[in-house]
């Protein structure tokens, strides 16, 4: 994020944006559109304004979809007039932007959990009435633990969450404990909906159920919002106490 490149010009009463953006998720649907932009050089130049997508300069590119089916688009701006009511944040509005970021993220993790909670689910009840060689699935050892790691990780990820969640009396929840939370609910999310995908064999991997869009889903939540390597990177400097640049 810091290394966007947007800029916003001073154009009479308010600014001229130009530059691309590149991931929007459902962006070729949207009627405005909330863009971070540079006001001047480095993070304290970064700031946000409202964009309308029907004002001239604005132009959406070619319509795409990720692996769980949403549609994007790259989104265009060739100097684009916004007003000055216009601007969210702006200049030195950084700090405060990515603090709120924390709350998508912690949305995120909701998400992530809902999905391998609801996969869970399922397969739990699959494996209640599934017969093979004469036994009920659920009568089979290796499939008994493969139930009882996804119950570990859906009441650990549970768990970090809530903390992140009750944590936030101050305002807005911290970035360590909500990239925790994150970092490992998006993985265990994941790592349930395809373990629940396995054990109801075939029909997990059929459109007949949601298992397999849930183990999808879930994979896009491991990269947007902050991937699991930059939460981890974060992570890491509450380890050490110390801040790392990732840059040469
Ligand atoms: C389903 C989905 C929906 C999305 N929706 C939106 C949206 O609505 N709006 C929006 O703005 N964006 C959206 N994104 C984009 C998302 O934010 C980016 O894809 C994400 O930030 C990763 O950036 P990138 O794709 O450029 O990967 P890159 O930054 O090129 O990273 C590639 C890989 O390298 C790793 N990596 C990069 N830098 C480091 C480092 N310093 N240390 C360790 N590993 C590193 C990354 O974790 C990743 O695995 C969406 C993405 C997905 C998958």
């Amino acid at each position: 994020v810091t290394e966007l490149k947007t800029a916003a010009t001073p154009d009479g009463d308010g600014y001229r944006i130009n530059g691309t953006k590149i991931f929007t998720t459902h962006g070729p649907h949207a009627d405005v559109i909330l863009a971070y932009v540079r006001f001047g050089p480095g993070v304290g130049g970064i700031g946000s304004v409202l964009i309308d997508t029907k004002a001239p300069g604005v132009r959406i590119g070619q319509k795409s979809r990720f692996m769980s089916g949403e549609e994007w688009a790259q989104i265009y701006f060739e100097d684009v007039h916004v007003a000055a009511e216009d601007v969210l944040l702006g200049e030195g509005g950084f700090k405060k932007q990515i603090a709120g970021f924390n709350v998508e993220r912690m949305g995120n993790t909701a998400r992530s959990l809902a999905l391998g909670r609801y996969a869970y689910e399922v397969a739990r009840q699959w494996a209640l009435q599934r017969k093979q060689f004469g036994r009920l699935l659920c009568e089979f050892q290796g499939l008994q633990w493969k139930f009882a790691d996804m119950k570990m990780k859906l009441d650990a990820g549970q768990l970090l969450l809530y903390r992140a969640a009750s944590n936030a009396d101050s305002g807005l929840p911290s970035a360590e404990e909500t990239a925790i939370a994150k970092a490992f609910c998006n993985q265990a999310g994941f790592d349930i909906a395809n373990e629940a995908l396995q054990v109801m064999g075939g029909m997990g991997y059929s459109q007949e159920e949601l298992v397999e869009y849930c183990q999808r889903r879930c994979r896009g939540w491991m990269i947007a919002g902050g991937s699991i390597e930059i939460l981890k990177n974060r992570i890491a400097e509450s380890v050490f106490e110390r801040t790392f640049s990732q840059r040469p």
